[in-house]
């Protein structure tokens, strides 16, 4: 088939990963360029947080996010990059006066889905046995089957496959504001321009995520590690060559301007709590960008004629979009 993508953020790529290996020839659509960085994908720390996102997601979350982790691994040998996928499990800790606060976060987990007993209590001993940096915490929780994917990688990666493939026409810079006028020109069209769909998706919002990229030598943390705090919860993502990807707040606003003073002193406060080794850590970049939301906070696929929308991942996109990618697809079938 003739297929149309409007939108080349994550969905739109992961759209076109899958279709490529049906043998469909498709035209791609983004008001950005192949290599741009707009799109909430290439800002995303890119966490598979199948168990900690559940305290404030549905539940219904969960078997999405444990299929796509299964998919991510063949996406990603897709383009070459098999290793940006970690699957390793992630660290949950508090400071002292806060574990209350971190007890009652696992007790949510545990009682949304039963798989959520595999999650460990860890003392001083077994915190330093799997990471040896967090020494000076008391008590943590371990996730298994949790991970990350480098979206960065996922980003570039997809770029140079998609830009130069023989069944691909990617037309960059070009803003689609009526998807159903390309359906007379295509057998299919798939919408997945994210925030961009605007009116498209009834109650469709933006939520502003801004993160930190630092250069921390003196830190070794291996696994994405969260702290939580009574008035925020960060997470530290670690990635190749000393980089950790410090994130991220969450406000209800379309707002992608550069990073306030207010988070900027909140996010760096809390790492350094965390650990004394991001103090002279250097700062590389922030970046902020707009997680495309509805209202329930969870995905919608919508067929209308010859045309497939798919939007609302919200802060789940990574976690999700290989599964909802792959329902959508039903379509066709
Ligand atoms: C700070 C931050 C951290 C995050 N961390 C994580 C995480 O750790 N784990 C996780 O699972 N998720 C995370 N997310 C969420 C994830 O990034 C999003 O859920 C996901 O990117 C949404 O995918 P999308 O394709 O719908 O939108 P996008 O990735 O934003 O892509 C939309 C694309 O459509 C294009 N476009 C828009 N309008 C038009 C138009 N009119 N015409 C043509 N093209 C258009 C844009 O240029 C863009 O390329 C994070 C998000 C943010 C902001």
């Amino acid at each position: 088939m003739n297929i149309a993508i409007a939108g080349v953020g994550l969905v739109g790529r992961v759209l076109a990963l899958n279709l490529l290996q049906k043998g469909h020839t498709l035209t791609l659509f983004d008001e950005d360029t192949a290599y741009g960085d707009a799109s909430a994908g290439f800002t995303a720390a890119g966490m598979l947080a199948l168990f900690a996102e559940l305290e404030t997601a549905e539940s219904s979350i969960f078997a999405r996010g444990k299929h796509s982790i299964y998919l991510w691994p063949f996406l990603l040998e897709q383009v070459g990059i098999r290793d940006a996928f970690q699957l390793e499990g992630s660290i949950i800790t508090a400071h002292p006066q806060d574990l209350s606060e971190l007890d009652h976060f696992i007790e949510t987990l545990q009682s949304k889905v039963p798989e959520a007993s595999t999650i460990k209590t860890l003392n001083k001993e077994e915190i330093m046995a799997l990471e040896p940096d967090l020494e000076q915490h008391n008590k943590a929780f371990y996730i298994p089957c949790e991970g990350q994917v480098d979206a960065q990688r996922f980003m570039k990666a997809t770029s140079d496959f998609l830009f130069h493939h023989p069944s691909i026409t990617w037309h960059q810079e070009t803003k689609i504001d009526k998807v159903k006028d390309l359906v007379k020109n295509y057998d299919w069209v798939f919408d997945a321009r994210g925030l961009g769909a605007g009116k498209d998706f009834e109650n469709l919002r933006g939520v502003r995520g801004e993160v930190f990229w630092l250069e921390a030598p003196e830190v070794k943390i291996t696994r994405p590690t969260r702290m939580l705090h009574p008035r925020y919860k960060i997470y530290i993502v670690p990635r190749p060559n000393n980089m950790y990807i410090i994130g991220a707040t969450e406000i209800e606003s379309e707002d992608k301007s550069p990073m306030s003073v207010r988070s900027s002193l909140e996010l760096l406060s809390a790492v350094y709590s965390m650990h004394s080794g991001f103090a002279e850590a250097r700062i590389i970049k922030c970046a902020t960008n707009c997680r495309p939301t509805l209202k329930d906070n969870l995905p919608q696929i919508i067929h209308e004629e010859k045309l497939t929308r798919i939007n609302g991942l919200y802060r789940h996109g990574y976690l999700l979009a290989p599964a909802v990618v792959e329902e959508a697809l039903e379509v066709l079938s």
